[in-house]
């Protein structure tokens, strides 16, 4: 029961592999033959019939796959290269608790006016200047059918906002957000909407939420609850100022704006006259128009790039 954990790349030589297992190459191209594989020292073999090959061999190892993407990325983000980034920031929480409203207000706020008036479609993502500095700000959708969504959302992040609205209280969504910003190991500061309203119930946010870990700092804890309103715009500035404390305090966000842009595709759809419509958050490098992109199976070349604002830009 007590497996050695091996960690592996998605592909491996047969030399490589038996080095790891410590294992004599001939044991191994023998089982492999035996799997109706014939293989030399150097042949590559995927991450799947390593382990299939593990398993027949009875050895009391498990192979996990070593996040060669990540490793990567550091190695690229410690070039002196590296500068400050704004963190990003998803807005999460449960269906229409104010996650887009909270954001249009800030953009609203933020933006210079006349250039607010000009958004017409919704975008999942976006630049605030605030005071202290750019804040990159990722919409999710609070909607059942968006578990996906909302992972990857706080998979791409530095920070989680969790929205609650103070009169509704936790609810289920509200959960499953807390969730993938606890398992995507991100920091997490509750913004309790909504407070505006006669109904509204702040202190019972609070007790909700320590059930599920997050104490607020007024009881001792170590989580930010901020009271707002999308509505009157009351303790937005608050809340700017804790993501940007939250962010310096337990982050050092750095990338390399010098090489090929690296991200996540956020959203996609296919738009009759565009053709394939993406949003895309990217993580370090530049993307520009006619660079290639792969996203999973699917690739291209970028046409066209349109910032947050609907401008056409070229990088
Ligand atoms: P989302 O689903 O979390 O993005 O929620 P929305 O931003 O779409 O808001 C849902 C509804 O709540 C809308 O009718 C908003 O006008 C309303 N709402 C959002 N924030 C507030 C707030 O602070 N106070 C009040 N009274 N209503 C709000
Ligand atoms: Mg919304």
């Amino acid at each position: 029961m007590n497996e050695k954990v091996l960690l592996i790349a998605d592909s491996i030589t047969v030399g490589e592999l038996a080095d790891v297992l410590n294992l004599p190459v001939t044991t191994l191209i023998g089982e492999l033959f035996k799997n109706g594989i014939a293989s030399t020292l150097n042949q590559r073999i995927d991450f799947d019939t390593a382990t299939l090959i593990v398993e027949e061999l009875g050895l009391e190892v498990e192979l996990q796959k070593k996040e060669a993407a990540a490793t990567e990325r550091r190695a690229h983000e410690l070039t002196d290269k590296a500068v400050a980034r704004p963190p990003i920031v998803a807005v999460m929480g449960h269906v229409d608790h104010g996650k887009t409203s909270l954001l249009d207000y800030i953009r609203r706020a933020k933006v210079a006016a006349g250039e607010a008036g000009g958004i017409t479609q919704h975008i999942g993502a976006y630049h605030v200047e605030t005071e202290r500095g750019m804040v990159t700000f990722l919409d999710t959708p609070g909607h059942a059918a968006f578990t996906a969504m909302r992972a990857r959302g706080a998979k791409s992040t530095d920070l989680a906002i969790l929205v609650v609205a103070a009169d509704d209280g936790v609810m289920p969504q509200t959960i499953e957000a807390l969730n993938h910003a606890q398992a995507a190991d991100v920091p997490i500061v509750v913004a309790v909407n909504k407070i505006d309203k006669e109904s509204a119930d702040p202190v019972r946010v609070r007790g909700q939420l320590s059930e599920f870990g997050l104490v607020p700092e007024e009881y001792g804890g170590d989580t930010q609850f901020v009271d707002v309103s999308a509505i009157t715009g009351a303790g937005l500035d608050e809340l700017l100022a804790s993501i940007v404390l939250t962010a310096d305090a337990a982050l050092d966000l750095r990338a390399n704006p010098d090489m090929p842009a690296q991200g996540v595709a956020i959203e996609a759809h296919l738009d009759k006259g565009r053709g394939p419509v993406t949003t895309v958050l990217v993580h370090r490098g530049t993307l520009r128009i006619g660079d290639s992109i792969v996203a999973g199976s699917a690739h291209g070349r970028v046409r066209a790039l349109i910032n947050e604002q609907g401008e056409n830009v070229t990088e």
